[in-house]
């Protein structure tokens, strides 16, 4: 199949680069570069299998040739980062997802939706099934990201629905591992690049709330295989074994043999006490479900972030900066 992956130079894209290409696809990557790096595809550079269009999927896209599936993933995903580019991150969701479904409209190509548990909101039930319709603050901070996702889960269904295209919706929780941006503002970036460096841990709150997070290769297998299944419904996919952002906290400190202390933040606005992925669905439809538990994820993920912090200083990014 020939594939176009939105979003192909960020953390998800890159990696689904990768097992597309495993398998023997041909893969059309796409970026405006606004979050995702170069650096995540440099390894794919100069592959007949493999080429790389810079361009901002908000506008009419352009794509020459036979294309057999659309993977949808451009999207500033850290909540730093759709506080810092609030319209871009309310345009890819909305208009991106638009022209990427005009897009497969026209080739008769299926698309998969990046989408997310933060449609869920800060949640009042708890684990999240997909039938859950979730509980979010439109006017809040977090609404642009979740807004956004909620009406492109919206359109994808609308063009299922009124033009048959075919249609996949997967919706991530939070997953962490090698090339996300030291930087990035996510908690498990921030928490291994403070400890290495010997910074101040960041707690936002008192650090109760909780998370599930899945390992990137857990992710991408779900992801992969969702993309071949006929499951039209939204797709939870994620690790359903829940922490606290403080019990996270030691737990890298452990493993990096880190003396950082943990430091008090104020906890951000419409901030979810609780998120947990309930997988059935997953497990039924797809026979998936994650193998790489927390600290063998964070012990895969270390290095990657040991060599940026001797290479180059890289520091993390906390909202209150
Ligand atoms: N968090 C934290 N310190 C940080 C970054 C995040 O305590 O330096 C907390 C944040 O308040 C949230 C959780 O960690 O409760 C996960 O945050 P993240 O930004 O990774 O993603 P979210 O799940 O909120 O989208």
């Amino acid at each position: 199949m020939r594939i176009l992956i939105t979003g192909a130079a960020g953390f998800l894209g890159s990696h689904l680069c990768d097992r597309f290409l495993a398998d023997g696809h041909t893969v059309v990557g796409m970026d405006n570069l606004i979050t995702g790096s170069p650096d995540n595809i440099a390894h794919l550079f100069g592959r007949g299998d493999f080429d790389f269009i810079e361009h901002d999927v908000t506008n009419f896209i352009y794509v020459e040739g036979q294309l057999d599936g659309i993977l949808h993933f451009a999207s500033p995903a850290s909540p730093i980062d759709y506080l810092e580019h609030p319209i871009p991150t309310l345009k890819v969701g909305s208009l991106g997802t638009h022209k990427v479904l005009g897009l497969a409209k026209a080739k008769g190509a299926r698309v998969l939706l990046a989408s997310t548990s933060e449609v869920y909101g800060d949640p009042q039930v708890h684990p999240q099934p997909e039938s859950y319709w979730g509980h979010v603050n439109p006017v809040g901070p977090r609404g642009v990201y979740d807004e956004a996702k909620r009406f492109a889960e919206a359109i994808t269904m609308a063009y299922h629905r009124f033009h048959g295209v075919e249609t996949r919706i997967v919706r991530i929780f939070n997953t962490y591992g090698p090339r996300m941006r030291p930087a990035d503002g996510r908690v498990v970036s921030n928490f291994i690049v403070q400890a290495l460096r010997g910074d101040p841990i960041s707690i936002y709150g008192d650090g109760s709330q909780t998370r599930s997070f899945t390992y990137v290769d857990d992710l991408v297998e779900g992801i992969f295989q969702l993309f071949f299944s006929d499951r039209v419904d939204p797709t939870n996919l994620g690790n359903p074994h829940e922490f606290t952002v403080r019990e996270l906290a030691k737990l890298v400190l452990q493993l990096t043999g880190s003396d950082s202390q943990l430091t008090p933040h104020p906890l951000p606005k419409d901030d979810p006490k609780v998120r947990q992925p309930d997988i059935t669905a997953a497990r039924a439809a797809l026979n998936w479900e994650p193998r790489v538990e927390l600290r063998e994820g964070l012990e895969r993920t270390i290095p990657y972030f040991r060599r940026l912090v001797e290479a180059d200083g890289a520091v993390a990014r906390t909202l209150s900066e």
